[in-house]
């Protein structure tokens, strides 16, 4: 299986006992997903949704909003800020109430206040399309995972390939849930995540393991010292048998051990430990 599959899989069976339930998580249509959308920007989840049951009671279709006045709708979005998000929102509704959603697809980004991200949970959520919809949220899930530094570009050229036979929208809810529970901005839970060993940023914040002590320099020296501990004029062939290690790695040793004042080495054959 290859690293995106991977990826695909464990995300998508993490999903089965962590998604997040919101009544707008079940519909396709496209009115609801841009009104969740615009509020959910910059703000908490669970707070947003209380503002879109509002909204959408009120205001089901964008004609009925169309028909609203500017000073209801911000009377209205009241206590959530960026009013400026209230007034485009306005704006939009009056367009979509000349002109479908299916009649700009896929150009959703000619509504005011639609961006790419919007436009991509449109795209995704209402028609299934194969985008991931990039927020921040999702860019750091892939730039840590793939350890690459360029997750907008990444998930460009391979969110078809890893969407492959799943519904982007599905996926796209189980990558907000993950980087909201799991691979969160500060802290993320590396220690519970489904990911280990697969993550790229998991991998380098790795402690390196010891090298191994059998057959390393470090045991070499050691029964070097204790050999010539209690014995003089040691001669470096016997030493050779002792230690059973190729002949160059032990003339490396020994010289190292003579550089650092710890043996003499007497006619290139004699070694004894300074005194
Ligand atoms: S191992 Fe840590 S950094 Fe990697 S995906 Fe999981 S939570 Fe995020």
């Amino acid at each position: 299986m290859n690293k995106q599959e991977i990826f695909k899989k464990k995300l998508l069976s993490w999903s089965i006992k962590n998604t997040r339930e919101y009544s707008w998580r079940n519909t396709e249509d496209p009115w609801k997903i841009l009104l969740l959308e615009v509020i959910a920007q910059q703000t908490q989840l669970e707070r947003a949704n209380k503002y879109y049951q509002k909204f959408i009671k009120k205001f089901p279709n964008p004609n009925e909003m169309s028909k609203a006045t500017k000073k209801e709708i911000l009377g209205m979005w009241s206590g959530l800020g960026y009013n400026s998000r209230a007034v485009r929102l306005h704006e939009a509704s009056k367009i979509l109430s000349k002109n479908s959603f299916d009649s700009i697809y896929p150009e959703f980004d000619i509504l005011p206040g639609v961006g790419e991200y919007t436009k991509n949970a449109i795209l995704s959520f209402a028609y299934n399309d194969k985008v991931i919809a990039q927020d921040t949220n999702v860019l750091r899930i892939f730039s840590r995972f793939f350890g690459t530094k360029d997750p907008q570009k990444f998930i460009l050229e391979n969110q078809k390939n890893i969407l492959k036979n799943i519904k982007s929208r599905k996926f796209n809810q189980v990558l907000m849930d993950f980087g909201s529970k799991i691979c969160t901005s500060k802290n993320p839970s590396c220690s519970v995540c489904v990911f280990d060993n697969e993550c790229e940023k998991f991998i380098q914040a790795r402690p390196n393991p010891q090298p191994a002590f059998k057959g390393s320099d470090r045991e070499i020296r050691g029964k070097i010292i204790k050999h010539l501990i209690v014995n003089n004029n040691v001669d470096i062939s016997s030493l050779n048998i002792l230690i059973k290690t190729e002949e160059n790695k032990l003339k490396h040793i020994l010289k190292k051990l003579e550089s650092e004042g710890m043996i003499t080495i007497k006619n290139k054959k004699l070694i004894e430990i300074n005194s």
